[in-house]
């Protein structure tokens, strides 16, 4: 395995959008489902003003570091969360504009979307995105909230937290980012979304770990070749310090505005098959064999959905940096 090096890292810039600044963004809103809109208001307006713990005055002194660890895996679990890792609090993980804190450990957990669901690359996609982020961002508030009343600090941290979910999630060994710029578990392959709480509540740290799945990226260009954007290079190049896999955001947001967020990337990657979508994801490789490219797919999705993606215009993407899983 390739360790993603960070003796150089720098606290990353997050992605500015203002999808009211484009037509194509503005009609990305519009077309959302109802239940995602509900989703986004209960997230923004309820779940992140209670993202910090209220700290109990009376703190409960931990001498089993490894059965607090093993307890707050298994409430993730019971919560309903898929995977579960630690990982080291690290302040050049940290989004420019988000506060540093006192804290020691990254609890990061991900479920699983639908893949049935993320293959509509339409309005269902777009609906199972918000229920899978609203769901993950409430657990992670209890999380957050139950460590509080052990007395330690805690916050929970959603998509728009302060931390990079993806190198956060490499970092508690749940995977290793792939070259279409996400992270690939090797039980849930692409179909998954992330949150985590950092604390300071003394605990075990997973750290990275080898699941052969760089050694694939290396030798394997379906993302690139199936990306109607030409927005996933094929090479690794420095960003903040960090050699790593690089998605250039301004080609991938027309599509992603058109195609309900689009999300081909991570429909087309092989390594879904490893894990629980083995059987699912035949359907899908009898599609990429058919098809062949981009242009195929794009074709092909239209025909399924009736819906026009090819010559639906309207103006240029906007933001610059990167895209990831925590946005498609
Ligand atoms: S499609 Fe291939 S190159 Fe792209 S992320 Fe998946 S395994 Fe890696
Ligand atoms: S979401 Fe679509 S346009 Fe963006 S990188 Fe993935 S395949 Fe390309």
């Amino acid at each position: 395995m390739a360790q993603i090096n960070l003796e150089r890292a720098q606290r990353p810039t997050r992605t500015q959008r203002d999808m009211g600044a484009t037509s194509r963004g503005q009609m990305f809103r519009r077309r959302m489902p109802a239940s995602a809109r509900r989703q986004i208001f209960l997230r923004r307006f309820v779940l992140a003003p209670a993202r910090e713990a209220l700290v109990n005055e009376t703190r409960t002194e931990i001498d089993d570091v490894e059965a607090m660890t093993t307890d707050v895996k298994a409430l993730v679990k019971e919560m309903g969360a898929d995977v579960v890792g630690i990982a080291a609090y690290d302040s050049r993980l940290l989004f420019t504009d988000a506060p540093e804190r006192d804290h020691r450990f990254v609890i990061v957990f991900g479920m699983s979307m639908k893949y049935d669901c993320l293959i509509d690359v339409g309005p269902r996609s777009q609906g199972e995105v918000h229920r899978v982020y609203y769901t993950l961002d409430d657990m992670a508030v209890r999380l957050a909230q139950q460590i509080g009343s052990y007395g330690y600090s805690a916050c929970a941290q959603p998509n728009m937290g302060d931390i990079p979910l993806p190198a956060y999630g490499y970092l508690a060994g749940l995977g290793e980012l792939g070259k279409h710029g996400s992270l690939i578990s090797p039980e849930l392959g692409s179909s998954f979304r992330l949150v985590a709480a950092s604390t300071d509540l003394p605990l075990t740290i997973d750290g990275p770990k080898d699941h052969g799945i760089e050694d694939v990226c290396a030798s394997c260009n379906i993302c690139t070749r199936f990306c109607p954007g030409d927005a996933i290079k094929p090479e690794k190049k420095e960003a903040n310090g960090v050699l790593r896999w690089h998605v250039d955001a301004p080609a991938c947001l027309p599509w992603f505005y058109k195609m309900y967020g689009c999300k081909i990337c991570l429909m087309v990657c092989p390594l879904n098959a490893r894990g629980r979508l083995k059987a699912e994801f035949q359907k899908v490789a009898a599609d990429i064999r058919q098809v062949k490219d981009a242009k195929g797919m794009v074709r092909l999705i239209e025909q399924r959905t009736g819906e026009e993606y090819t010559n639906l215009d309207g103006d240029g993407g906007d933001g610059d940096g990167e895209v990831s899983s925590t946005d498609r």
